[in-house]
């Protein structure tokens, strides 16, 4: 399994800054060896980024039946679609800041789908072509907020909320159908479900997103999360893990 990444010498930058910056270099990640353009480094002298640069995340809600029951709602009967903003990104082992606008948080893992190509009203046959690897993803939420404001830009939107990484694995080394996505809080299991459990699969999403959007190269969809989500407090350690693809880990601080 070939573990590709994105880092950056500038051991201060922030997890949000995009490729144009001169600083990002791709490459790919061998025990703690990094090959890359830009010669040979160690992991421990370089800062992650997120695996992939999206102009947009886009995210599919209430994507699990038993997680849709678990917070008291319907199962949809088509793909509940919202977005984070980039500059919520975060990368492997980057801090979750927890706002002083909530009392409420709770972390959802999810696989995460990083767009290859220009997609537009994509068929449902085509949507592998459109792909071009996975990641994990940690979406962040601020139950409270995303409650009380009935739209989830706010709850699901702050700075920090969307950990992503710490590679990608391109589609050809993945084999989808055989996926679980699991959790972990301070090493202790709170989610584990197979992908396949996905009320809406990944051909009905892409295509259902393409019909009103424009999925661009780097484009990062959050494919929703199992049952087993809960709040959290601060000093928490959260763990992402999809065995065959990787782990995540990303500590909730309180500033
Ligand atoms: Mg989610």
């Amino acid at each position: 399994m070939t573990k590709h990444i994105r880092f950056t010498l500038d051991l201060e930058a922030p997890p949000t800054i995009a490729d144009g910056s001169g600083k990002v270099i791709y490459g790919t990640l061998e025990g703690d060896v990094i090959n890359s353009a830009t010669g040979q480094h160690k992991l421990a002298n370089v800062r992650l980024l997120p695996p992939c640069s999206p102009t947009k995340i886009v995210c599919v809600g209430r994507n699990y039946a038993d997680h849709a029951k678990e917070m008291g709602n319907a199962i949809p009967t088509e793909p509940l679609i919202f977005m984070k903003p980039p500059s919520s990104l975060n990368a492997h082992g980057g801090e979750i800041i927890y706002p002083s606008l909530t009392t409420s948080i709770s972390y959802e893992g999810e696989l995460g789908v990083i767009i290859g190509k220009r997609a537009w009203q994509v068929p449902k046959e085509d949507w592998e072509q459109y792909v071009l690897g996975y990641t994990l993803v940690n979406d962040v939420t601020a139950r409270d907020l995303q409650k009380k404001d009935g739209q989830w830009t706010r709850g699901k939107g702050f700075d920090t909320f969307c950990p992503t990484g710490p590679w990608m694995v391109k589609k050809e080394e993945v084999d989808l159908p055989s996926l679980r996505v699991m959790s972990f809080v301070d090493g202790e299991k709170r989610q584990d479900a197979p992908v396949t459990d996905m009320i809406f699969d990944l051909p009905t999403v892409i295509h259902y997103i393409t019909q009103f959007m424009t999925l661009e190269p780097g484009d990062l969809i959050a494919t929703g999360t199992p049952p087993g989500v809960g709040i959290v407090e601060p000093g928490t350690l959260l763990r992402v893990e999809i065995p065959g693809i990787g782990s995540l880990e990303n500590r909730l601080i309180k500033k």
